[in-house]
């Protein structure tokens, strides 16, 4: 890599790259200066700082940095309170892909030119995988878990990996098997990277990092190329850790591909992922981290046995969680008395880790600006009115008003599936939004595999998937649309179990299976109807009196306890989660009989 960029007399082999939280924090700390800030890029210098290397001894240059651009309404304001001198840079789309397109080809040309003038000749001895690879390595990263707070699981399960990286004498005597590929699922800027590099800090073992989306190149075969490289560079250095981001851009499942060039591309770099990491001996002490916020994309080949077949799953911090990492980053920042983070946290509902970080650091720099010597609850307010409006932009905002309505939803659900003796357990109740869709979610794990269902565990079903909204009618008196998925569900399900599951008194024991095929335009299939006009209305009315029943039947649940509802959903507002043992204490609490039997079957 450096051949080809000392050639072009670049100096990026200085460039440092820079998290935008780093970016923002060093700009505050007078760090940086010559900014030429691109739509998508900021680019400029670190500062020398006149300290030296606390391992060569020598004094620290000046280097370069970039830094990927997010949205932020204030960075002038920053620019100008740090006082840096910055320029714009306009870089329409097309250029750019224009060169992107031209500057590999010109490297080429140079090199070939430089190969012949050398009279190298012979042998091409050129190999793409490096010429523009950005694999980022750092020996110590010199993060340790607790600089990441309020995922204890994700670290509980990790803590394993660590112990693997530190003494893997111990483990290869057992013979246990390590998982060689982990795969954290998580919402952008909920501490991904930073996970990972606090699990490479905490084992004291060198970080690699990549991003998924630089693997997808234009050339075929350089991604391929790449992560060869990337693996080779890893084994030299084992034990160590491999994070690689943005893993759906490279491992989609094959055949979703865009364009046919990009694809067969992309196609290649994930077969050569796979089989790097078939090939690497487990035991080797390479492990490999990957990140995604869309699992549902990724090949299936992936997740196999051997590959990313373990999976930490990282959720928006609730209350307690978003206190935590609010402590973390207030070290940093010396607070004024009347800062009460604990209020803090309960206003930022739906931040992620890097919204509170960044809400720190709006903080600290408004306070730079107004001559403050503490950050104080004003400099707090006026960040948290920026951050919210920026992300309200990308609604990532609930009112309360909204929350109010979601907690008596996820309560509803949750206290239907207690009184119902054949519904599945309930582990955990959610008002954090998850994704764009879901505002909250009450998961429920069955207690063993099932499969045969039998009808009384399909009405408890019905029952539970219509609690959220009985909830809502109940204590608010008004219905919202957040129930429309539930009502789907429910209605899918009735469906089911009169045409399919023979298991509507009026019909018996006939089904009624929709005659579909795909070689049939939709308008045919429903002369197809193997049934008469007269047997679809039945169907239709039994499909309606299964729900309408079901309502009637949860609807005198929740008012007969409604005291109950009423306490789960003020739990939720306060919490925002509510796990097992919090539901159970409430119920004690209540001196009611969790599971009462009911006469129904
Ligand atoms: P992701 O990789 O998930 O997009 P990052 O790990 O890059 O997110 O997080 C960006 C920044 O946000 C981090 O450098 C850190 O300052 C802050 N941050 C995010 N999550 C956490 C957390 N759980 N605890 C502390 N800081 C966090
Ligand atoms: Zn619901």
């Amino acid at each position: 890599m450096l051949a080809y960029l000392v050639l072009l007399g670049l100096p990026s082999a200085q460039t440092e790259n820079l998290d935008y939280s780093d970016f923002r924090r060093q700009l505050i700390a007078g760090k940086l200066d010559n900014l030429a800030i691109g739509p998508d890029i900021i680019e400029g210098s670190v500062r020398a700082s006149g300290a030296s290397d606390p391992k060569t001894g020598q004094p620290v240059p000046a280097r370069r940095f970039s830094t990927v651009r997010v949205y932020d309404p204030d960075l002038i304001d920053a620019l100008e309170g740090a006082g840096v001198h910055y320029t714009g840079t306009i870089k329409s789309q097309t250029a750019a892909n224009l060169l992107s397109w031209m500057l590999p080809i010109g490297l080429l040309l140079m090199f070939s030119g430089y190969l012949s003038s050398k009279g190298v000749g012979g042998g091409f001895a050129f190999n793409p995988g490096k010429s523009r690879a950005r694999i980022y390595s750092e020996s110590k990263t010199g993060v340790k878990f607790a600089d990441v707070a309020g995922v204890d699981e994700a670290k509980a399960e990790l803590s394993e990996i660590v112990d693997f990286l530190k003494y893997p004498q111990r483990y290869q005597k057992l013979g246990g098997r390590i998982p060689k590929g982990v795969l954290i699922v998580a919402a952008p800027g909920t501490g991904k990277t930073l996970l990972a590099k606090a699990l490479a800090g905490e084992a004291g073992v060198p970080f690699f990092s990549i991003s998924g989306s630089e693997f997808v190149e234009l050339f075929v075969g350089v991604g391929a190329a790449r992560v060869r490289d990337l693996f080779a560079q890893a084994l030299a250095k084992a034990p160590c850790i491999v994070f690689i981001d943005e893993l759906d851009a490279l491992g989609k499942a094959r055949g979703i591909g865009a364009m046919a060039a990009t694809h067969s591309e992309q196609e290649q770099t994930l077969n050569q992922l796979l089989v790097e990491m078939d090939g690497f001996d487990p035991n080797s002490g390479v492990i490999i981290l990957a990140a995604t916020n869309r699992p549902e994309v990724l090949d299936p080949a992936l997740l196999r046995p051997g590959r990313f077949d373990r999976h930490v799953a990282l959720d928006r911090p609730d209350l307690r969680g978003r206190l935590d990492i609010l402590n973390v980053h207030a070290k940093n920042v010396p607070l004024a008395g009347d800062v009460d983070l604990k209020k803090v946290a309960a206003q930022t509902a739906g931040f992620a880790g890097a919204d509170l970080a960044n809400l720190v650091n709006e903080a600290a720099l408004h306070a730079a600006r107004l001559g403050h010597a503490r950050v104080d609850a004003s400099d707090v307010d006026e960040a948290l009115d920026r951050i919210v409006a920026g992300l309200e932009k990308r609604s990532r905002i609930i009112s309360p008003d909204e929350k109010h309505t979601v907690a008596y939803h996820e309560a509803g659900h949750a206290l239907t599936a207690q009184f119902r003796a054949h519904a599945d357990r309930v582990a955990k109740i959610s008002i954090i939004p998850r994704g764009i869709m879901a505002l909250g979610y009450t998961q429920q794990l069955p207690a063993e595999d099932r499969y045969l269902l039998r009808r009384s565990e399909l009405l408890d079903r019905l029952d539970v998937l219509l609690g959220g909204r009985v909830a809502e009618e109940l204590a608010l008196g008004d219905i919202s649309t957040g129930a429309q998925n539930d009502l789907q569900n429910a209605s899918d399900l009735a469906r089911q179990m009169v045409r399919q599951y023979g298991m509507s008194e009026r019909l018996g024991l006939a089904t009624f299976e929709d005659v579909r095929s795909p070689f049939l335009n939709p308008a045919a299939t429903a002369e197809l109807k193997p049934y008469s006009d007269t047997t679809a209305e039945t169907i239709d009315a039994e499909v309606k009196a299964l729900l309408d029943q079901a309502h009637a039947r949860v609807r005198a649940t929740l008012e007969q306890h409604r005291g109950l509802l009423d306490s789960l959903a003020k739990l939720l507002l306060e919490r925002e989660t509510v796990d097992r043992a919090a539901l159970d204490a409430l119920i004690g609490a209540q001196a009611e009989d969790p599971r009462p039997a009911l006469a129904r079957d």
